[in-house]
């Protein structure tokens, strides 16, 4: 098996991003069989229960011909306009493709991705989107995005996309087969790496020689930053060839490609960000039994907790103190700071009457807390 069918035989969730340069014929039309190439494997994946995150580009090439811009260099300006004008013809061709599923259109930018609160919005109309099984399509949101704030390239995207929406893999469909050991154009002994155990400065030194340039603003050093990015939130990342057959499914089942190792596991990842989390938005006061039951690794529940302060939505770091205010750690709260003081105190069995749904058990999971020492 290659290593990146290993990396995703265990995979729920993947985001696949997809560049201009195999999307958009030299017509600078939609690509259509390209596009219902990728369509029907994202399709039987959802069939299979794999959900997939599409990041696509291709607006800015679309738009060029639709606003007769010809095919030289764009100002910032043209280029905004460009992708306002060719969105709207991307997601046209992706809906006809997917059709029966719907295409779920989120343009986002960086400001989206690195501020907590929105990527937290994000990420739950994602579960949504999901969830009712539509077919959420990303890029970024050009027309918005000033040259500071953008990422530039849909590779970094789709790197920070896989980590808000915890997939367990990223797939970056390009023009070129992965990773090669030198330029395959001109050393002809030049070597696909089936597996990349860690970005080392040798990895990065080939990437420099085997960026392929073309329609994409990506090539090679950008798709290892992305690896890099993803790997540090604990997601491997694969680079395929995409313009073969089947070219999603055939990476489940030992299609050539590269994957890269994440350095870090998502968990120690995760508990990183916990812990790291230098400005939690609330406190919550725990009673002598919940700090006793977390410690020996149990989740928070409802019951244990007997004050809550600050305001906080769900998902974001509060602070556990102990019934003398002690600190006891920190940990990812599973509820909003106005429901948690509806439900602290109760029996999880009552959490339904209380709010009238119920999300789960666990104010805060027991694999979302991080303690001090005691
Ligand atoms: N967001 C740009 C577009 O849709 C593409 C950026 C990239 O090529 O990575 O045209």
């Amino acid at each position: 098996m290659t290593a990146a069918a290993d990396l995703l035989a265990p995979a729920r969730r993947v985001v696949v991003k997809i560049g201009s340069s195999l999307l958009i014929g030299p017509d600078r039309q939609p690509h259509a069989a390209r596009f219902s190439a990728i369509a029907a494997d994202l399709n039987a994946l959802a069939g299979r229960g794999v959900q997939i995150v599409l990041v696509s580009s291709g607006a800015v090439a679309l738009g060029r011909s639709r606003l007769g811009f010809g095919t030289g260099r764009l100002n910032l300006e043209q280029k905004q306009a460009a992708a306002a004008a060719g969105q709207t013809a991307l997601m046209q061709a992706w809906d006809a493709a997917l059709a029966p599923r719907p295409a779920a259109q989120a343009l986002l930018t960086s400001g989206d991705l690195e501020s907590r609160r929105r990527w937290l919005n994000a990420r739950a109309t994602l579960d949504t989107l999901l969830a009712a099984g539509a077919q959420p399509v990303i890029n970024e949101n050009d027309t918005v995005a000033t040259d500071e704030l953008r990422y530039g390239d849909n590779d970094r995207l789709a790197a920070r996309v896989a980590q808000m929406c915890d997939a367990d893999a990223l797939i970056l469909l390009s023009d070129v087969a992965g990773l090669f050991t030198s330029d395959p154009g001109r050393d002809p002994s030049a070597r696909l790496l089936d597996h990349v155990p860690a970005i080392s400065p040798e990895i990065e030194a080939m990437a420099g020689g085997a960026g392929a340039a073309g329609t994409g603003t990506g090539g090679m050093a950008s798709k290892i930053a992305a690896a890099r990015i993803a790997g540090s939130a604990g997601i491997g990342t694969i680079i395929a060839a995409g313009a073969q057959a089947r070219p999603v499914l055939r990476l489940f089942e030992g299609g050539e490609a590269t994957a890269f190792s994440p350095e870090t596991s998502r968990q120690s990842a995760r508990r990183a960000w916990i812990a790291g989390a230098f400005n939690p938005a609330g406190t919550l006061t725990l009673d002598a039994g919940a700090v006793e039951a977390v410690r020996k690794g149990r989740s928070l529940l409802p019951a244990g907790v007997s004050s809550v302060s600050g305001r906080f939505q769900r998902g974001e770091a509060v602070r556990l103190l102990g019934p003398d205010g002690e600190a006891v750690g920190k940990g990812v709260v599973g509820y909003a700071s106005d429901e948690v003081a509806r439900i602290a105190g109760l029996q999880s069995g009552q959490i339904e009457a209380a709010l009238g749904w119920r999300r789960g058990a666990a104010l805060v999971h027991a694999s979302d807390l991080v303690l001090d020492p005691a």
